[in-house]
């Protein structure tokens, strides 16, 4: 192994650079190859992202230059040798938090995130309550919520507190089978089954686990015999008292396609919706991951405001703004320099400006038209009925809230009305806001949307 690494570091050094490799390469540790992977040791799960995503291809080209079969690269965090199998047993421990990095059933479900646990998940107002829900369904006690339903946009989380269940519960029941799989994946077993005709197999695997999480719900919607089995399999589960947990990018209600039985029977558990981020709370994140990566790398500097510009110009998607904090990262220590903010801006300037694209008015009155099923002409047509009449007012209403247009100009927008109409309907949704819980909800989905 040793002599293999070596020859292979000898290429990577001219390959990558003497920085890139002094800083990234040289603290692997390759410990062994195995049946096409190369399991290295790295000292964080930092270095080993990166390396992972930036110098897999150069690593594996020169391993295989040097001898070895080499497909794909695996990595254990520490300082001695990896377990020999990626599905080896998780560490015996039965205190709650201990993450597992296996699958139970390995062959059904799909690897859980060591990452992902509850307390690397920061709590805000925006996802207090799935944090509570998801917190309570992972104590796996008599009164749970079944299922338990958590939906929300892109990147906010849903994915993180689903693992952080399944870690949560599996440490506090060792024995249990918890299975965690994305829809997407449970219909690809399906037809797999149904083409090998291991069928049987298939519906007694499902129904024998105590805990199913499936992810991405949305996927199925439309597809008829995926939903069949599910909804089979579903109930079976809830009959015999298991736990299952669903995430989806929208409401039951609200996914186009999906039987009405299924909603209904969704409905029976506790729906949780997972809100779009505050500032509040994107400054927890950067914060907390900064702590994080302070530990292991104490002489980071992070200049003052940083964190709070960030907060405050990436306002989508967690996932964004970590991938944005990882570069910072990476910035400050291949470059021992502090990050101001002036570095930040020109470090992320690509980030910041796809994060600048503008909501226009066209795209609200296109998503509220099709929200609510009338025509796109009606939006500026001068209809009156409240069908039509309401939905254009929830468009001004958008428009002002999303835009920096000024009244006047989403007047001309709106087929040339004045602007004390449009503040007349921005007015009449605030008041809605207030006393209809319906409108609420209305409104944060169409937010969502436009601003996925
Ligand atoms: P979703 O499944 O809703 O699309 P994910 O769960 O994949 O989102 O989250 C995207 C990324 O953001 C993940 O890396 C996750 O760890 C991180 N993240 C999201 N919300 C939080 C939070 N409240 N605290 C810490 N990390 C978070
Ligand atoms: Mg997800």
């Amino acid at each position: 192994m040793d002599r293999i690494w070596g020859q292979a570091c000898a290429e990577l050094e001219k390959s990558v650079g003497p920085n890139n490799y002094n800083h990234w390469i040289k603290p692997l540790h390759l410990a062994a190859i195995d049946d096409g992977a190369a399991h290295f040791v790295s000292p964080t799960r930092f270095i080993s992202d990166w390396v992972n995503r930036h110098f897999a291809k150069d690593i594996m080209a020169v391993l295989t230059r040097a001898g070895a079969t080499v497909e794909r690269l695996r990595f254990d965090i520490g300082s001695q040798a990896p377990r020999p199998a990626a599905q080896a047993a998780a560490p015996a421990s039965h205190a709650p938090e201990a993450p597992t990095t296996r699958a139970p059933r390995a062959d059904l479900g799909a690897p859980l995130d060591p990452r992902y646990t509850f307390s690397n998940f920061v709590v805000g107002k925006p996802n207090e309550l799935a944090h509570a829900a998801a917190r309570r369904v992972a104590e796996g006690g008599p009164v749970g919520f079944n299922p338990l339903f958590l939906y929300g946009g892109v990147g906010l989380g849903k994915t993180h507190l689903m693992h952080a269940i399944a870690h949560d519960y599996q440490a506090r029941h060792p024995s249990a089978q918890v299975l965690y799989l994305s829809a997407e994946q449970f219909m690809y077993r399906f037809v797999q089954a149904l083409r090998e005709s291991t069928i049987m197999d298939f519906k007694g695997m499902f129904r024998n686990v105590n805990m199913l999480m499936v992810d991405d719900v949305q996927f199925i919607a439309g597809k008829d015999s995926t939903q069949e089995e599910f909804f089979h399999t579903f109930n079976a589960l809830v009959d015999q008292g298991k736990q299952i947990v669903i995430s989806a990018d929208r409401a039951p209600a609200e996914i186009k396609g999906l039987e009405e039985r299924i909603k209904s029977r969704l409905s029976c558990g506790l729906i949780v919706d997972v809100h779009p981020t505050t500032y509040e709370l994107r400054l927890g994140i950067l914060q907390s991951k900064t702590e994080a990566f302070r530990a292991q790398q104490p002489d980071l500097e992070i200049g003052a405001g940083v964190l709070e510009f960030l907060a405050h110009r990436i306002t989508t998607n967690v996932r964004v703004l970590e991938g944005a904090l990882q570069r910072l990262f990476a910035h400050a220590s291949l470059l021992r320099r502090e990050i101001t903010l002036e570095v930040a801006q020109e470090c992320l300037a690509d980030i910041l400006r796809t994060n600048d694209r503008k909501i226009n008015i066209d795209d609200i009155q296109r998503r509220v038209a099709e929200h609510y099923n009338i025509r796109l002409a009606d939006m500026i047509g001068p209809k009156r009925a409240r069908n039509v009449a309401r939905p254009r007012q929830i468009a001004m209403y958008l428009s002002k809230q999303l835009t920096s247009r000024s009244l006047p100009e989403i007047g001309r927008r709106f087929g040339g009305r004045d602007h004390t109409t449009i503040m007349h309907g921005v007015r009449k949704i605030e008041e809605l806001l207030v006393e209809d819980s319906s409108m609420v909800e209305d409104i944060a989905v169409l937010k969502r949307m436009l601003e996925a």
